[in-house]
């Protein structure tokens, strides 16, 4: 099977005319016609409904409804991976090619699709049409990326020749699995996670962030239009705290695949190497999970640069990135210099309801990251020196303001915790080298970024910044499927690199083959 070269899906440049009034079409259609419905959830392939519901509402406009969900049980969770591991033995022999076709073919319908995706992320999670449009983007390039590499891992695999047998190495699926996505890409982390279980040939239980469920139950329907058989793909709705659990304790559950915050990953990675009754494996887990991301400024660099790429890694989607800047760190020759350059960029910012073009900045997720973010915020004032925002928004929607404090001490909470919001911590060192031990200075590992123009800094960073995406010269956010693999060290996870060649190899387990001839 001859697939294309992989490409990324462009972005979608609104300044044409032909593109602006399709999006607002989309807005249009999405808010008549998407928003509001009451979805249902899929467990063996029958359509569940009559759970107590769950009702989701716009964080850019609390007025708005975006949907009613189906409160699943701590028992349909676990009848659902019942029926994941019941569906496995027939989607585990299918034809990888078949697999592979369908996949290309839910990129296709995505592509067609891309703005009304966009569009409701516009309203689910509060994304700006450019954010909401690059989540788009790389939902579709994980499809067809993973769709790609599948084919590779289904490939004869090199073993060495032993005389007088014929050996071969291949890899096959593992079993169910319990796909735990975030909020934050409700689209493209939620699809790139579950399409690369379903094309290893795995069965999933797919349990979206309740922030979330509507992005993901218009995807599910997606893949079932495209001939997924919908016994292979079991969608249940509910509180992390109790499904999610479910499904990670359950013993036909065979591997986990989350990406979220540290608390819950560490606790899914004590709760899934417990051995429960029945169980024949030990579970896999892939978990990819929070970030602490650093800029150095070197006295030697692009000032103006590196001003505008903290601005934009810091307050793209209102900071709610695991790849997000919360730390500038900055040489003490440039540090004032380097204040002034970023101020502009942070005061022009536009803070509203995203689906206005007009606005880049929404708001948060929901109340309580407000709150959190706020009393971040409040540790900020007294460890730090407030130099832009601090205060919320429009009460209509989580609105925060972007935040900047300057003289923060490398070891202060806004150092170290992770905020998850528009708040940037601004440190001052007194050379590169020290920037970078500064930089590492956390539990996490995942993005990091320096400026400068020094070969031999460039060099030092390159050896030295322990995060599992490191940049040079540009921002630290925007990672491109294929060309930047993603994921991090330390607390921000498992080290596995999603749109990575390497990826789909979680989602199998080897078989040698032997047999003696001659
Ligand atoms: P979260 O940890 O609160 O939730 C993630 C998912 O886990 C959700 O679906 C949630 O319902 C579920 N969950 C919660 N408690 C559970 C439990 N006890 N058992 C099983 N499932 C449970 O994270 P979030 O707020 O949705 O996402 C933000 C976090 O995700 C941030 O920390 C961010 O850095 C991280 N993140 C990391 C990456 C990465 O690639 N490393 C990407 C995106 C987001």
């Amino acid at each position: 099977m001859q697939l294309p070269a992989f490409h990324n899906e462009p972005f979608t440049d609104f300044s044409r005319k032909d593109q602006h009034a399709a999006f607002l079409a989309a807005l249009q259609h999405v808010e008549k016609e998407v928003l509001g419905r009451h979805w249902p959830c899929w467990i063996g392939g029958e359509q569940v409904r009559g759970r107590d519901a769950f009702e989701s509402h716009d964080p850019g406009e609390l007025a708005r409804l975006v949907g009613y969900y189906q409160e699943c049980t701590v028992e349909d969770a676990e009848v659902a991976v019942e029926k994941a591991h019941a569906a496995f033995t027939d989607w585990s022999q299918t034809d990888v090619e078949d697999r592979v076709r369908l996949f290309f073919d839910a990129a296709r319908r995505l592509r067609e699709r891309k703005h009304e995706f966009s569009a409701l992320m516009c309203f689910e999670v509060g994304k700006s049409w450019a954010e909401a449009d690059a989540d788009t983007a790389e939902a579709i390039d994980f499809l067809e990326y993973y769709a790609g590499q599948m084919l590779k891992v289904a490939e004869p695999q090199p073993v060495t020749a032993v005389p007088g047998e014929h050996n071969e190495m291949r890899y096959i699926p593992l079993g169910a699995a319990a796909i735990i996505p975030p909020w934050n890409f409700p689209l493209a982390i939620m699809a790139g996670m579950t399409s690369a279980a379903l094309l290893a040939g795995n069965t999933v239980v797919l349990k979206p962030a309740s922030q979330s469920p509507a992005t993901a139950a218009l995807f599910v329907d997606l893949l079932y239009e495209c001939g997924l058989p919908k016994q292979v793909l079991n969608f249940v709705t509910g509180p992390g705290q109790t499904i999610g659990a479910a499904m990670v304790k359950h013993a036909k559950t065979r591997f986990i695949s989350f990406t979220g915050s540290r608390d819950v990953g560490l606790w899914i990675h004590e709760q899934s190497a417990k051995v429960q009754p029945g169980q024949l494996w030990m579970k896999r887990l892939v978990a990819e999970m929070g970030g602490k991301d650093a800029i150095v400024v070197d006295e030697r660099c692009d000032l103006d640069a590196a001003a505008a790429a903290v601005a934009a890694s810091a307050f793209g989607y209102q900071g709610q990135k695991c790849s997000a800047c919360s730390r500038a760190i900055v040489h003490r020759a440039v540090y004032r210099d380097f204040l002034d350059r970023l101020l502009p960029h942070v005061e022009a910012i536009r803070m509203g309801h995203p689906a206005d073009p007009q606005m880049n900045f929404g708001p948060m997720i929901d109340g309580a990251a407000k709150r959190k973010t706020m009393e971040y915020i409040e540790a900020g004032r007294r460890e730090g020196r407030l130099l832009i925002g601090g205060e919320t928004g429009p009460s209509t929607g989580y609105y925060v303001q972007p935040t900047v404090f300057a003289d923060v001490a490398p070891d202060a909470t806004i150092a170290q915790e992770e905020i998850f919001g528009p708040v940037l911590a601004l440190h001052e060192v007194p050379d590169f080298a020290t920037g970078i031990e500064v930089a590492n200075n956390t539990q996490y590992g995942l993005t990091g970024a320096v400026f400068t123009d020094d070969p031999a800094h460039k060099e030092l960073a390159r050896r030295r910044f322990h995060v599992g995406n490191f940049y040079v010269n540009r921002k630290c956010t925007g990672a491109m499927v294929g060309g930047h693999p993603f994921g991090g060290f330390n607390m921000s996870g498992t080290d596995s690199k999603a749109g990575g060649p390497d990826y789909m190899l979680q989602f199998v387990q080897a078989k040698t083959i032997s047999e003696k001839i001659g």
